[in-house]
């Protein structure tokens, strides 16, 4: 053992960078080891030619404004990091197209704004969507008073305060918007999002939805202006300036034990570095899997995490156009591009690899001086249900199978929307599963965690914390943790899990 921390962060994404800021801020030694040579794991970007493309930030939820600040704003202002960013906010909620029926809709923020569109589009809905945001609002109470009690709830606390969301806790989205009567076509454009949880509304928990959905419409969504990179190196050098350490290009290998307990971690290289606490920024499927021997794997951790369901799979395409967003026709910020607005059919649309749908996304009309004045940056982003990509695609078909799915994308978008983007086509870069896996360390390219569905969801996750501390003194943040994927999760994960870790040091004492 050649150097000591209190405490070891395997992987510099999103969650770990914080969860070793908060630790760093709270005096604590901390070192963070990371793989590749910048911070951010996801959260990063890269170029090609004359373009810059950001790799993953299109939404960030959470955050807000100075008026009605997220959970992010209030964490960023907590950890002084305000004034050292500088954010844009997207006007428009969303527009989703049909490409089976060839419809659009586009919602705008607001509660008020949104359920007066939705009145326009579909008649006789806003009793129901009215409905929809007390419940949703209700349930995003209870969420924070659950996850700031963690182990101690009061249960009759919980009955009296929120009597709606006890009894909508265990149902699913469609059940409960069908008790509430909303009608099927406000359903389908209200569940836009649910890609993003990789499971169909007839899966999916109402109360994460909900929850999700209410932040989204009230407190819209916001990019930096200098990509999510800014925010990555300005969280790797706060940490510095507190004293933490980060090795890049520091592959971990090996959690280290020693008389069965936690004890350091040895790099790939051979380097070994000692603490007695680690958090892993990474899946406990990778974690239990390659990174500590098998004996000393609890039985009930392995049973636990075989049992999860790997979430969506990532697909991206990042396209420099030599024209600019006028001359293109491109005036939104989001095209959502389904093949079927209803979320079960869609499901089964894009477990296939015919899957041909996407959201794409305007960069520039989000951050107007993101590319050379006269282009364009657009990226098209899908998830793929299960493991279609990685069972299909091999070494020798790889490159043709990726450029014909990109193609195929591409093309709906056109045919749907009617913008021709192909001839002006400067630079193209395709990201698959293949890539998510490689760059984020995660099974199968998954950029979603674990498939939040059925009763493994967000309240049951937040409630079993413990339980699930199967290994005392190693922690897992991010996106396979128990608040699930997307920025403001990770980062609110990473928050979550320096808490806990602080909590687990001072038992020791
Ligand atoms: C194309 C794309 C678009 C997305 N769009 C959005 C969006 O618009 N809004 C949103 O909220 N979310 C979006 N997401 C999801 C979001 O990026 C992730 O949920 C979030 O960044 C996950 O953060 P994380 O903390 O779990 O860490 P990750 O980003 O998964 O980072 C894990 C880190 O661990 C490192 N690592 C892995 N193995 C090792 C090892 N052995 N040793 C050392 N280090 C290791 C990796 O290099 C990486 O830095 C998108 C993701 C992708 C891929």
């Amino acid at each position: 053992m050649n150097d000591k921390f209190d405490v070891i962060v395997i992987g510099a994404g999103n969650a770990g960078l914080i969860s070793a800021l908060e630790l760093v801020k709270s005096g604590k030694k901390v070192l963070i080891l990371e793989k590749e040579n910048v911070p951010g794991g996801f959260a990063t970007s890269f170029i090609r030619g004359r373009f810059e493309f950001e790799s993953s930030l299109n939404t960030l939820c959470e955050y807000g404004s100075k008026e009605s600040p997220g959970e992010i704003y209030k964490l960023f202002e907590k950890l002084d990091l305000l004034d050292k960013l500088d954010f844009t906010t997207i006007t428009d909620a969303f527009h989703v197209y049909s490409i089976d029926e060839n419809v659009n809709y586009k919602m705008p923020f607001g509660i008020l704004e949104f359920m007066e569109k939705m009145e326009e589009y579909v008649p006789e809905s806003r009793n129901a969507m009215k409905k929809f945001f007390v419940l949703a609002e209700e349930a995003k109470e209870a969420l924070t008073y659950l996850a700031s009690q963690k182990t101690n709830v009061d249960a009759d606390y919980l009955k009296r305060n929120f009597p709606d969301f006890l009894k909508v806790s265990t149902h699913t989205v469609d059940k409960v918007l069908d008790a509430l009567k909303m009608p099927k076509r406000a359903q389908e454009i209200l569940t836009t999002y649910w890609i993003y949880f990789g499971s169909p509304t007839s899966k999916l928990s109402f109360v994460h939805f909900a929850t999700m959905m209410f932040s989204y419409i009230t407190k819209g969504i916001q990019i930096p202006y200098k990509k999510s990179t800014e925010i990555s190196f300005l969280l790797a050098n706060e940490i510095e300036k507190n004293g933490g350490k980060i090795k890049y290009l520091s592959p971990v290998k090996e959690i280290l034990f020693k008389d069965k307990k936690i004890a350091g971690v040895m790099l790939v290289d051979g380097r070994i570095f000692e603490s007695s606490h680690i958090i892993a920024n990474l899946s406990p499927t990778f974690v239990y899997g390659k990174m500590i021997p098998n004996f000393l794997v609890p039985k009930n951790a392995l049973k636990l995490t075989n049992s999860r369901i790997l979430g969506a799979r990532g697909f991206a395409i990042y396209l420099g156009l030599n024209q600019s967003v006028e001359d293109l026709g491109l005036y939104e910020y989001s095209y959502f591009i389904h093949e079927n607005l209803n979320s079960n059919k869609e499901y089964q649309n894009r477990s296939t690899l015919k899957n041909c749908s996407s959201v794409v996304y305007v960069n520039n009309n989000a951050i107007p001086s993101c590319s050379p004045k006269g282009t364009t940056v657009v990226t098209f982003f899908s998830l793929f249900m299960g493991d279609v990509f990685s069972k299909n695609v091999t070494e020798k078909n790889y490159f043709d199978m990726k450029s014909k799915i990109a193609t195929r994308m591409i093309e709906a978008f056109e045919r749907t929307t009617g913008i021709v983007i192909t001839p002006y086509i400067e630079e193209i870069e395709i990201a698959t599963p293949i890539t998510f896996a490689r760059y984020g360390g995660h099974p199968d390219g998954v950029i979603y965690g674990y498939k939040a569905t059925g009763m493994d969801n967000l309240i049951p996750r937040l409630l079993s914390l413990e339980e699930e501390n199967y290994i005392p003194n190693l922690r897992f943040c991010g996106g396979f943790d128990a608040l699930l994927s997307g920025y403001s999760s990770a980062y609110l994960s990473g928050e979550m899990v320096a808490k806990l870790t602080l909590k687990d040091e001072e038992g020791e004492e």
